[in-house]
């Protein structure tokens, strides 16, 4: 293989909604259990099995080693999903885990304390983790496993972003640099992995997953950019939450390849027919921080009921690890030098959301054409959440950008509060209503959806937006 394979826009899928439609939701469950099912047999199977974290996670490595691949924050997620968290969250308080702890590591822990013990099924204990700095708590949570489960683990140093307005520019001397310090820690990588598994490294191998991962990465490009389009077909944090567990879970896999090309064809066609996610979208929104996994339905209904979407969320680029700009193509002909390289920047883009979060937010706020932003705090997750408060004042004062705060957990049932939440989300809304009305500016959006798209044959605005989507994923 000598060149990157680029993955064509994939066309929408038949225009008349039917029962053999594809169901990115149902298809993304049937996939997320046959990955649990497959982590369940691995050790029957003789296969090797690696932690990872969605970012940082030179997964495509792995891969050439066929490592079998859990990911335990995932798995702590799923616990909220799955409305136990609270459980595991206890188990590990009552063995001396700090409230403050971050509940992912917590649920993680009443994992362990349960000997793998997952509602999803039995999680097998790893033959190594790999850790980085994208998250400090990444580090101390490898600790943990080491203590506990006697798992060793490799830790990535990736180079983020080191202040403000400062940018890595693909190619030049910083990026260099910062390639060759990632590319000398996968070479000591490859070598962990040749010892554990008792395999030759097959650098063909590394660039047919690189191949694949190129192809994902261009149809979740254009998945997230058909949600430019006024309607939104999709809401980016419940619709989006089930997208980005396959991008992570299947990254590098066909499997994962074609959910992606039928998503993209399947939303395609929801723009085509004008459908958006909401019947009457009113008002567009960002949401900036991680979810509430316990109550992410019940948040979503609290904006929907005023007919407000989520068209964006930074959560997908950080938990996608960074993938989501169109210069992350991997060159299949220099496979090692090309993962060194995207990955350097690919954990900048992060990396920078916890101190830089405002520079790209102010990007995507007009790319995504919004009317206000969102944010989460996470009690427990300072990672993301400390920067918040100068990010938003920073975007109300030079954007005039409406913000909401708000302030939960991502498993942890406890810090919900429903009535006070309820709120806030109203009192935004009717702020926004005073602003200048919601229906005048959902007719703001259709027209500047129109003005961008080049396409004007097309029916309907958003079928011309929609079709001039490019493989890059641009309008
Ligand atoms: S602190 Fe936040 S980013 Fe870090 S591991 Fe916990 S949830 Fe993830």
């Amino acid at each position: 293989m000598t060149t990157a394979t680029l993955e064509q826009a994939a066309p929408a899928a038949a225009t008349t909604p039917g029962a053999d439609e594809f169901n990115p939701h149902q298809a993304g469950q049937q996939l997320m259990k046959d990955w649990y099912a497959d982590l369940a047999l691995a050790r029957e199977r003789g296969q090797h099995v690696a932690n990872v974290f969605v970012m940082g996670n030179a997964i495509e490595i792995l891969r050439t080693f066929d490592f079998q691949l859990v990911f335990p924050e995932i798995n702590s997620l799923q616990t909220g999903v799955r409305k136990v968290s609270q459980e595991y969250l206890r188990e590990s308080e009552d063995y001396g885990y700090s409230p403050d702890v971050c509940s992912y590591v917590k649920a993680d822990v009443g994992l362990i304390l349960r000997e793998q013990q997952h509602p999803a099924g039995t999680i097998p204990k790893a033959d190594i983790a790999i850790t980085s700095n994208m998250c400090s708590t990444f580090i101390k949570w490898g600790e943990i496993w080491e203590r506990m489960l006697g798992m060793p683990t490799f830790t990535l140093d990736l180079p983020g972003q080191r202040a403000g307005n400062w940018q890595v520019r693909r190619g030049d001397a910083q990026h260099m640099a910062d390639a060759h310090w990632v590319e000398a820690q996968f070479r000591d990588l490859i070598a962990r992995c040749e010892q554990i598994t008792g395999r030759r490294f097959d650098i063909d191998r590394l660039a047919q997953v690189q191949d694949r991962v190129n192809r994902m990465v261009a149809h979740w490009n254009n998945v997230m950019a058909l949600n430019r389009v006024c309607p939104a077909p999709y809401n980016a944090m419940l619709d989006g939450l089930t997208y980005i567990g396959i991008m992570n879970v299947y990254r590098g896999t066909e499997a994962g390849v074609q959910y992606m090309r039928r998503l993209e064809e399947q939303l395609r066609a929801r723009v085509a027919r004008g459908e958006g996610r909401v019947a009457q979208e009113r008002f567009r929104l960002l949401f900036s921080g991680t979810p509430c996994y316990v109550s992410m339905r019940r948040l979503v209904e609290l904006f929907e009921t005023w007919g407000g979407v989520f068209a964006y969320s930074d959560y997908l680029t950080f938990a996608a690890g960074g993938m989501d700009a169109g210069e992350m193509v991997y060159d299949t002909s220099r496979p090692l030098e090309s993962l060194a390289e995207i990955t350097a920047l690919a954990a900048q883009r992060g990396l920078s959301n916890q101190f830089f979060a405002h520079e790209r937010l102010a990007q995507q706020i007009r790319d995504y054409d919004v009317d206000g932003i969102v944010f989460h705090g996470i009690k427990s997750c300072r990672f993301v959440s400390s920067g918040m408060a100068d990010t938003r004042n920073y975007l109300t004062q030079r954007l005039n950008m409406p913000s909401l705060y708000i302030e939960s957990d991502l498993i942890d049932p406890r810090y919900w509060s429903d009535a006070q939440i309820k709120n806030r989300v109203d009192a935004f809304f009717e702020s926004l209503q005073q602003r200048g009305g919601a229906a005048p500016a959902a007719r703001a959006h259709a027209a500047a959806a129109a003005s961008a798209a080049p396409a004007a044959a097309a029916n309907t605005a958003a079928a011309s937006v929609a079709a001039a989507i490019t493989q890059e994923g641009r309008p």
